[in-house]
């Protein structure tokens, strides 16, 4: 795996990422700078018997997701993907 170092104090993996439009985005912990943009390879969705193969981004299933969503305790990281995913879901209904 990649090391994500602040340029400016210089810590080596110390960041939190938060999605800024499409990109998960770095930024330092200790300092607070912005990093950079780091890739986002969205896991499949292993806790699922229904889609194991299937990235979040990619289901289609809207009563499926709001089930994940209400049963199955994910990480914030995964409630937040399945979360996005339920609003353009419902998004797309309603246009
Ligand atoms: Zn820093």
């Amino acid at each position: 795996m990649e090391e994500i170092v602040c340029k400016k104090c210089g810590v080596v993996n110390e960041y939190k990422t938060e999605y800024r439009g499409k990109h998960l985005t770095a930024f330092c912990t200790a300092c607070g700078t912005y990093i950079k943009h780091i890739p986002h390879v969205e896991p499949a969705m292993f806790f699922s018997k229904k889609y194991p193969d299937m990235k979040i981004s990619e289901c289609e299933d809207l009563q499926y997701l709001q089930w994940v969503h209400e049963k199955i305790k994910l990480s914030n990281r995964y409630k937040e993907a399945v979360e996005r995913r339920i609003d353009e879901l419902e998004g797309y209904k309603y246009i």
